[in-house]
């Protein structure tokens, strides 16, 4: 619902003067505080908004529109909706006070068919407002009481004046104190006066191979459409610009590090490597190390993503790459998302590699300051080949002797910039750069990879290691919970392992929006099910908030077998690896979303026995209950993250900005294929042309390609 309030327009016309006819003029560059009717603590909310000029006024497309083109008359209006309606003022409003603070302004409005009761409350100036026997439109709810209809706080205006009422209306994001009337008036000034002045910035016969709507046509047109035709148009127009640039940005970057100088590793028996682990590797498997030595041995640098559903081996090919690179006397850093999971690639990692002679080290924020110092000193000197670590790698003083290879586990939560921080951290110059291989688990379509992994190329696990049977899943209710204890009891005595996730780590922890929803809390609900459901059995917890050395005692119990029931928090999401965990059970499944839970899924089914996941849930909803009966319908992630895309969109999907990327403000990547494809034929197309953006009719490009990634410094250089 809109919240508007009609004093601004008042007060422009008790000036009697049009809002549009102000002298000042407008440009572009005009700040907000000089704005009619803008003051120092307007101009201050709309700062908040990122609005500090016209031009940001234009930028700031709304984020929908209410159709208000229909003008009913009185017998015809529809009740209990918002309508227009055209009506005549018939007598003067009459002020009341009802009691103390309370006032009431009332007047009855008719049209040749009928009548409405129309009351205002607390805003006394409509009694001055309107005026008896002029025709006005009311916008707003008619209701019948009785016989009688009536309309309570309708927005206003003349006939024909068509800001808020029998036009299509702007939507805009807002904060506090300014509302969408406020910004909608603003910006029709804005469009009114300056828009003419935007530059366009795509070359002519881009605009003119994909028919697109010129500039200034489309900014107006975003805002103040005159149908839904013309907002499509607009938003095409926009969407595409948005992509080409970032299209052409990503391109650059690619090509840039095609071009750069890379470090030459000398080529191995992969033979050799396999010798070292307890399993062959899958054909898969094999394939990539393939792609992954022409890589390495090829004197470019390396910048490849290794796509592979839960459970398809990355790590043994981050093992495999790492092994290589020490070989040729190079060191290896890999980034986990988590301590614990950095505890655990270390652990596994020494195992093997060490069999090798390979040196591996770890490196976490939760580490005595003595280990750190020792790691770090060790680094420098080359006694480390390979190096686990969390954000902590990253910092400042880690330096490498000869950093060859670049691994991030579990790309999603690392972005752009910390990916480049590391890279960062070769000896020298920076001209030479260290080969990158990214590893996730969240497949997303390709078109999508292109954008959100634009400037690397694609590898993909797409076959699970032999001999897993699928993980078989179900969704329980409340009147289940029994029984659902009693199969976590079987599992046990089976000898397996078993895992049940919470989605809060105490009791109303969370967050603001929460009603008291009867969410299960891990500290609480471990207290509850090792006294009451499971005394002669070993429960344990974990989650985030746990002290660093905690932690680990905690994952190398569970590790060990020690532990049977491990309740967590998400903090298991990502890459843990026990196979002897053969359940997972997670409560209120419905907090989570379905790549979440194909991710929390995916802990289990990592060995030789046969698995399961429970979600447990006490919703009725209809559209959660498909949600999740389409993961217990399929265990194909790609089809998971589809249908999670298709739920969530991609803003929701990727976390606010974590892929680092410039933040798209019209295009919806999944809505927008086909602009998207469009879009990145034209930057490829203009790229082969002008190759540095460097001809005269691209030095709009070039700088808006600089702007969007101005955060990435190394675009241009
Ligand atoms: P993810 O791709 O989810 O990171 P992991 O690398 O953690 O998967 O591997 C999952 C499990 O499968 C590990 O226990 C690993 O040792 C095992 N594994 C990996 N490759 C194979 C293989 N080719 N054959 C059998 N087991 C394998
Ligand atoms: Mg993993």
């Amino acid at each position: 619902m809109v919240y508007e309030t009609p004093v601004l327009w008042y007060h422009h016309h008790r000036k009697g003067m049009s809002w549009m006819s102000e002298e000042l003029i407008i440009t572009l560059d005009t700040g907000m505080q000089d704005f009619p009717n803008v003051g120092e603590s307007r101009a201050k909310k709309l700062e908040k908004l990122g609005i500090l000029k016209a031009e940001h006024l234009l930028n700031a497309y709304p984020r929908g529109y209410e159709d208000r083109r229909q003008i009913y008359t009185i017998g015809e209006a529809p009740l209990g909706v918002r309508v227009c309606i055209s009506a005549l003022a018939s007598e003067h409003p009459r002020l009341s006070h009802i009691r103390k603070g309370m006032e009431l302004v009332q007047l009855k409005i008719v049209d040749g068919g009928g009548a409405i009761h129309v009351t205002f409350f607390n805003q006394s100036y409509v009694q001055r407002a309107l005026r008896a026997g002029e025709e006005y439109i009311f916008y707003g709810i008619v209701e019948e009481q009785g016989r009688r209809r009536t309309m309570t706080n309708p927005i206003f205006e003349r006939m024909g004046e068509r800001t808020v009422t029998g036009c299509i209306v702007p939507i805009y994001h807002l904060t506090a104190g300014i509302s969408n009337h406020m910004m909608s008036l603003l910006t029709r000034r804005a469009v009114a006066d300056c828009a003419n002045l935007l530059e366009e910035s795509l070359p002519a016969r881009i605009v003119k191979k994909h028919r697109l709507m010129g500039l200034v046509d489309a900014v107006s047109a975003v805002h103040f459409p005159d149908s839904m035709e013309a907002v499509e148009e607009a938003r095409r127009r926009l969407s595409f610009e948005e992509l080409f640039y970032l299209s052409i940005g990503l391109d650059l970057l690619k090509a840039r590090r095609v071009q750069g100088q890379g470090i030459a590793l000398s080529p191995r028996n992969q033979s050799d490597f396999d010798a070292l682990l307890s399993f062959s590797p899958t054909n898969a498997q094999s394939r990539v190390m393939g792609e992954i030595v022409r890589d390495l041995v090829s004197g470019q640098p390396m910048n490849r993503l290794l796509q592979g559903d839960v459970g398809s081996g990355k790590t043994v090919v981050a093992a495999f790459a790492g092994w290589l690179t020490a070989k040729s006397g190079g060191q290896t850093a890999m980034m986990a998302p988590t301590e614990v999971l950095a505890e655990q690639h270390y652990k596994s990692l020494s195992a093997l590699l060490g069999k090798d002679g390979l040196r591996v080290g770890l490196l976490t924020g939760g580490q005595t300051a003595g280990e750190k110092r020792r790691v770090k000193a060790a680094l420098a000197k080359g006694e480390i080949d390979f190096v686990v670590g969390t954000h902590a790698l990253i910092s400042k003083d880690v330096t490498f002797l000869n950093l060859a290879l670049v691994v991030a586990d579990e790309q999603h939560r690392f972005g752009v910039h910390q990916r480049a921080a590391l890279t960062a951290k070769t000896d020298g110059d920076g001209e030479i750069s260290p080969h990158v291989l990214v590893m996730s688990a969240t497949p997303i379509p390709r078109t999508l990879a292109l954008i959100v992994y634009g400037d690397l190329e694609v590898s993909v696990l797409d076959e699970l290691p032999a001999g897993r049977t699928p993980i078989e899943s179900f969704v329980v209710g409340e009147s289940k919970r029994e029984r659902m204890y009693n199969f976590v009891r079987t599992l046990v005595s089976e000898g397996r392992q078993v895992y049940i996730v919470c989605p809060a780590i105490e009791e109303q922890d969370l967050g603001d929006d929460a009603p008291p929803l009867n969410l299960k809390a891990v500290k609480d609900y471990a207290v509850q099910l090792q006294q009451e459901i499971f005394p002669d059995l070993t429960v344990d917890l974990l989650h985030g908030k746990m002290k660093p050395r905690e932690k680990e005692r905690v994952m190398s119990q569970f590790f060990s077998g020690e532990t049977q029931i491990l309740v967590a928090t998400t903090v298991i999401e990502v890459g843990l690896d026990v196979p002897n965990a053969a359940l997972m059970v997670i409560e209120n499944a419905d907090r989570f979303g379905l790549s979440q839970l194909h991710q929390l899924r995916g802990r289990v089914g990592r060995g030789s026995y046969k698995s399961f996941c429970v979600l447990v849930t006490a919703t009725r909803n209809p559209d959660t209950m498909l949600r999740l009966k389409t993961l217990v319908s399929t265990t194909d992630g790609f089809k998971i993250s589809e249908e999670d895309l298709k739920l969530r969109g991609p803003g929701d999907f990727f976390g606010s900005r974590q892929h680092g990327l410039p933040q798209l403000r019209v295009a919806d990547l999944m809505g927008d294929m086909r602009t998207l494809s469009e879009a990145q034929e034209a930057a490829r197309t203009l790229i082969e042309r002008d190759p540095q953006l460097k001809k005269k009719e691209h030095i709009m490009v070039y700088h808006r390609v600089k702007n969007l990634f101005s955060e990435t410094p190394d675009i241009f250089n």
